[in-house]
């Protein structure tokens, strides 16, 4: 072979390899949604290659979002892992959640049955529904795929290929995009586990509508066994909300895809009773009651929540979050900014929109207030978020107090700058400087955000977060012109503000 010949076929093989070593490293998933036996669905993968004696496979123990241990390796199994010829390769099952496999790198193929988490919302065992999934083999298939799909410890950040089975009429709603391959067959891929358990996906017969907020696709998907065309009527009421929201997020959101993704049960009983699980990029909502007329107000409410959270923990986050360990977690401290935040933009965002009366606000304030007094107020913020599993009695707290430190925070960086920029600001700018990719440490960040604005705010940090000194909310309040009562817990106007509190006013809500 001469050289010329010998370097043309370097380069033409050269790229092939490239490509054929790339797809080997890969979680390869089937599962089959079909073919379901005693509610059971069928999973199947192949592991990336790799070079392994044995390897440990988890099935979380827990997930983001949530603080006690769900054990969802509870529904996997008769797992069995065979070799290219089919062969049976030994496992071991460690406990609930994980299991070792010997020789895994001559392991082509993992199989095993998962069980479904629940069948309908009626139950009343307080378990959360929305981080397990539910197969109606002819109706719908709400799939969290922390109940699903696993990942070796010693394989992460890898990336997954799914390819999902299913009936030949049903449309795969999710954040993710879902490719199809043929009338029963799709496959979607995530970049990683964190991106795939991030990424819910329900599976029935579509009603959905899109919405276009801006340059993100927003997509509304609604199931009910009876009603079949809904997803409209919702989309059409939560389509303000969004508006507003990109509105107060400088006129562009970071996301180019969200979905709302809705399991709605008729009853028979009167009352209400919800449960959902927000996600980076989607929300599952369920919902089960007599009427359908509670449907609009419950989203609403819930919609504006969590479509702040592409903001944060999306693209503001600590490395606790990024590398979230799904058997161990180490959790972060910032939960003041995660939920305190995104709580405290979704009662600011109506004012400074001019979507309600400022008598609305007040009672908005008030609200959490008195929300606040049912918790101990004394401890501190970011202790009770890197101990949220112990002090689960105090994690409702992040939603009360939370935006209240947010609210003040907004003042005192309004009050520095001159009225110039609060926290709408601050949370653009650290959008840009960290995003979706990039975390921060947690150790770090009020450092950062102080370089990033003043050294009083600190200060503000060392006292009310980390510290254990008490919102100060009579003296903010009182800066931007406001009453507080604390004897009554009341929130009006001051009578006689004088010209600095009706400018620090006017640039934090717009009057
Ligand atoms: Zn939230």
């Amino acid at each position: 072979m001469n050289n010329l010949i010998k370097l043309v076929f370097v380069l033409v093989i050269f790229p092939i390899t490239l490509i054929a070593q790339a797809s080997k490293q890969n979680y390869k998933y089937n599962i089959d949604l079909l073919h379901l036996s005693n509610d059971e669905v069928k999973v199947s993968f192949t592991p990336p290659t790799n070079n392994l004696k044995q390897g440990k496979f988890v099935i979380p123990k827990l997930i983001p979002g949530f603080y006690q241990a769900m054990n969802f390796g509870q529904y996997v199994s008769n797992l069995v892992a065979t070799d290219k010829k089919g062969k049976k390769i030994t496992t071991e099952r460690l406990d609930q959640n994980s299991w070792i496999i010997h020789d895994l790198k001559h392991v082509n193929k993992i199989s095993y049955q998962v069980a479904d988490g629940w069948d309908s919302l009626e139950k009343d065992t307080h378990e959360a529904k929305s981080a397990g999934s539910t197969f109606i083999k002819d109706s719908v298939f709400v799939i969290n795929y922390n109940s699903l799909v696993g990942y070796f410890e010693e394989l992460k950040d890898i990336p997954y290929q799914i390819t999902v089975t299913k009936n030949k009429d049903f449309y795969a709603s999710s954040a993710l995009d879902y490719k199809q391959k043929n009338k029963n067959t799709d496959i979607v891929r995530a970049k990683d586990y964190r991106q795939l358990v991030d990424s819910p996906v329900l599976y029935c017969v579509p009603d959905t509508t899109w919405l276009k907020i801006g340059h993100t696709e927003v997509l509304v998907s609604f199931y009910n066994k009876k009603e079949r065309h809904y997803s409209k009527k919702i989309a059409l009421e939560i389509e303000n909300i969004l508006k507003n929201q990109q509105a107060y997020l400088g006129g562009s959101l970071p996301v180019s895809k969200y979905a709302f993704l809705i399991y709605y049960e008729s009853s028979n009983e009167t009352g209400f009773m919800g449960d959902g699980l927000e996600h980076s990029q989607s929300t599952v909502c369920l919902y089960r009651s007599g009427s359908m007329n509670y449907l609009p107000n419950a989203l609403n409410r819930v919609a504006s929540h969590e479509f702040f959270h592409i903001i944060t923990p999306l693209n503001i986050h600590s490395g606790e979050i990024q590398h979230y360990d799904f058997l161990n977690p180490s959790l972060s401290k910032h939960l003041w900014l995660y939920e305190g935040m995104t709580e405290y933009a979704t009662i600011h965002m109506p004012i400074k929109q001019k979507m309600i009366s400022l008598d609305d606000f007040e009672k908005s304030i008030e609200e959490k207030i008195k929300g606040m007094k049912e918790f101990d107020n004394k401890l501190s913020f970011t202790e009770i978020s890197k101990n949220a599993m112990e002090r689960q009695d105090q994690y409702m707290n992040f939603y009360q107090k939370g935006p209240l430190l947010g609210m003040c925070l907004d003042i005192r960086l309004r009050e520095l700058s001159g009225g110039k920029t609060g926290t709408q600001d601050l949370m653009l700018q650290l959008m840009k400087k960290y995003g979706a990719g990039k975390y921060f440490n947690d150790d770090d960040l009020f450092d950062e955000i102080t370089k990033m604005t003043y050294p009083e705010i600190r200060i503000f940090f060392k006292d009310f977060i980390e510290g254990t000194q008490p919102v100060p909310l009579k003296e903010y309040l009182t800066k931007v012109g406001f009453n507080y009562d604390e004897a009554t817990g009341k929130v009006s106007l001051l009578s006689n503000p004088d010209s600095k509190q009706l400018s620090l006013r006017k640039a934090w809500i717009g009057q």
